[in-house]
């Protein structure tokens, strides 16, 4: 059997979504929203079906979904690509990080990464054969440490993969932290993958800025989004990559292996969903931004010290204060068992074979409706 498989664990969002289950938790662990996404994206995915979209589409994406991530690329980010040889549509981001990894990697080759992380990351960079080089953000503000990661980034680094809104600390990169590691880019010569799938959930004053935008970087940037994140459908695993047309063909050839076709039916009903007038997406984070102040508010209430969460499904909250004995792993089995409320322990996102990373954090996943989270913190007063 393979041996990277073979020790890698299931994985935390898996682990505690279980455990909810059995103990008839609030599940704030794995992120995903508790409603339904949008109606019309439903009806079109339906009638798609019906109207005999059922065989294999083009392999890098229908051509009106290419056309709709293009023009949203435009639109929100003032990036302008050819959807016919730019972007490439894949089984979710999940598909999307692997394949751009896999377009851009050789054994050997030196990828800078920041910690905490989200969990694919690691293990698919060791399966290429990658050198990982970790650079670790700190809490509260998860701020770039700048000579970090200069001393990072060297002659055998291929690439630095970047996730902006960030799962699971919600920092949204600041346009400068983006300048910085942009011209570092230049300097060595490196490429960048960017998981964006929160790009439309920030609250403000932050904003997202893709840093494909920054000038010169969209010939070395591979940028991710996932429609799961932006329209609420996390089971439709639709992502999109946009690229400059000589990585977007790698990406695709990885893709051909990977799994050649997303469902055309989805994909249809994605492009819709791209085309939808702004309101739309501002009401998406709008809301997901009172979720997250319903949440912090609760948190705190309770005795945790919630860190400043920006962006993303996600907020960090430090139990310290709280007297507990035992590190984040106990702590979210504790809470599961017995206040019935159940989160990640953000131990999960660092490299097992790194140094000791914080211990007493949890991360809570406010995309959920105001009643839920009500009752989460209505179990959480209990905390002590
Ligand atoms: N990247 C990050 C940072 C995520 O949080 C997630 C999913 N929660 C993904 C990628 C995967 O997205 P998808 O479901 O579209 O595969
Ligand atoms: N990305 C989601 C999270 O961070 C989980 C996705 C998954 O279960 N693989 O909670």
């Amino acid at each position: 059997a393979n041996a990277m498989l073979s020790a890698l664990p299931t994985t935390i969002f898996s682990v505690m979504s279980a455990l909810a289950v059995e103990y008839d938790a609030v599940n704030l662990g794995q992120g995903f929203p508790d409603t339904e996404g949008p109606a019309d994206l439903i009806d079109a995915a339906a009638a798609a079906l019906r109207d005999g979209r059922n065989q294999y589409p083009p392999l890098a994406g229908v051509p009106e979904l290419r056309m709709a991530v293009a023009s949203a690329n435009a639109r929100f980010c003032g990036i302008e690509v050819d959807p016919a040889t730019e972007v490439v549509v894949t089984c979710g981001a999940t598909e999307a990080i692997t394949a751009s990894l896999m377009a851009l990697v050789n054994p050997g080759d030196e990828v800078v990464v920041f910690e905490p992380l989200y969990d694919t990351y690691l293990p698919v960079l060791r399966m290429l054969g990658a050198v990982v080089r970790p650079v670790r953000l700190m809490p509260p503000h998860w701020s770039l440490p700048r000579a970090e990661l200069a001393a990072a980034v060297g002659p055998k680094t291929k690439a630095i993969l970047l996730n902006t809104p960030m799962n699971p600390t919600g920092k949204v990169f600041t346009r400068a932290e983006l300048e910085f590691i942009a011209d570092l880019m230049v300097c060595h010569d490196v490429y960048a993958v960017c998981d964006e799938v929160y790009e439309h959930l920030t609250f403000a004053p932050a904003r997202h800025v893709a840093l494909m935008s920054l000038p010169g970087m969209k010939a070395r940037t591979i940028r991710i989004g996932s429609a799961g994140k932006s329209f609420s459908m996390t089971g439709w695993k639709v992502g999109y990559v946009t690229a400059p047309a000589p990585l977007a063909a790698l990406v695709a050839k990885a893709h051909q292996l990977l799994t050649f076709t997303v469902a055309p039916n989805l994909q249809r009903a994605v492009a819709i969903g791209l085309e939808k007038d702004t309101g739309y997406f501002l009401q998406l984070s709008e809301s997901m931004r009172q979720s997250r102040d319903m949440l912090v508010k609760g948190l705190r209430d309770a005795g945790f010290e919630v860190l400043p969460c920006d962006g993303s499904y996600f907020v960090i909250a430090d139990f310290a204060g709280l007297g507990f004995a035992g590190d984040d792993v106990a702590f979210c089995e504790a809470m599961t068992r017995q206040l019935r409320v159940t989160a990640i322990p953000v131990s999960a996102f660092y490299d097992p074979d790194g140094g000791p990373g914080p211990r007493t954090l949890v991360r809570f996943a406010f995309c959920k409706r105001p009643e839920v989270i009500a009752e989460a913190v209505r179990r959480l007063a209990h905390v002590d």
